[in-house]
């Protein structure tokens, strides 16, 4: 039997963050030193500008630093890109790619993704890459088609240092959430899914529920089967909804 993997609870801060924010990145790695986390493991992603201040206020620390997107390249003229290997240089050992606003704003798709996915491997770092429906495909009764083509499409083929992201895209910063047994069923198709992508490691990579988790839900959403963690972003930006949400591994 596959033993239960560490849960992570990881924030997203998407475009907020001056550098006064960096005392809040302090005062959630110091909750996380005093245990307030308590078995998760813990990530902020705060805009590239604050990455290499954080990281290297977090040097030592708990707290891990990660990146909201790279460039599929190591280096080379992409204007007002960041390659992984650029966020691993300034301290982040993780990052996310497939974010919904990605692929919305910035119409990447699945192809992009992977790519994206196997330049953060390559670089050593952790990928935490995003799938989700609109609330138009749930409707249609295609939740679970769009999230399985876009993990067949998204997901690089091998068994690196991946999390899988599931973010409803109709859930996120709506402070609406799925019921529990959509939860349920959802991370059960993806386990699934994974299983039959990645043999080797699917059994064990942590699936993050995503979309409006907050202090008060966080308890039910993490205790559903196959929700290894959350990803957060607006409450992730305070350290103290931020660890509302990370206390319920205590
Ligand atoms: C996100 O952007 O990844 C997210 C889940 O946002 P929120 O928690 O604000 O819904």
């Amino acid at each position: 039997m596959t033993q239960a993997p560490r849960p992570l609870v990881a924030g997203n801060w998407k475009m907020n963050g001056m550098k006064a924010a960096l005392s809040e990145i302090a005062a959630i790695r110091d909750a996380v030193a005093a245990g307030r986390a308590g078995r998760a493991q813990v990530l902020v992603c705060p805009p590239v500008s604050l990455i290499f201040g954080a990281a290297a206020a977090c040097a030592g620390s708990a707290l891990a630093i990660g990146g909201q997107d790279c460039h599929f390249a190591a280096s080379g003229a992409h204007t007002g890109d960041i390659s992984a290997e650029m966020l691993a240089d300034a301290g982040a050992t993780f990052v996310i790619v497939g974010h919904s606003e990605r692929r919305a704003d910035h119409g990447e798709s699945n192809e992009l993704v992977r790519a994206k996915a196997q330049a953060g491997l390559r670089a050593g770092l952790g990928v935490i890459v995003c799938v989700g429906e609109t609330r138009a495909e749930r409707e249609a009764g295609r939740a679970e088609a769009v999230v399985g083509a876009q993990l067949a499409g998204s997901l690089p083929d091998t068994s690196g240092a991946m999390v899988i992201a599931y973010e409803p895209v109709w859930a996120i910063g709506t402070g609406l959430t799925p019921t529990a047994s959509d939860v349920a069923a959802m991370h059960a198709f993806i386990r699934a899914q994974l299983l039959h992508l990645l043999p080797a490691s699917g059994a064990g990579l942590r699936i993050l529920y995503g979309g409006s988790v907050k202090p008060g839900n966080a308890g039910e959403l993490m205790g559903i089967a196959n929700v290894d963690g959350a990803l957060v972003g607006g409450a992730s930006l305070t350290c103290q909804d931020f660890m509302g949400i990370a206390g319920v591994y205590r």
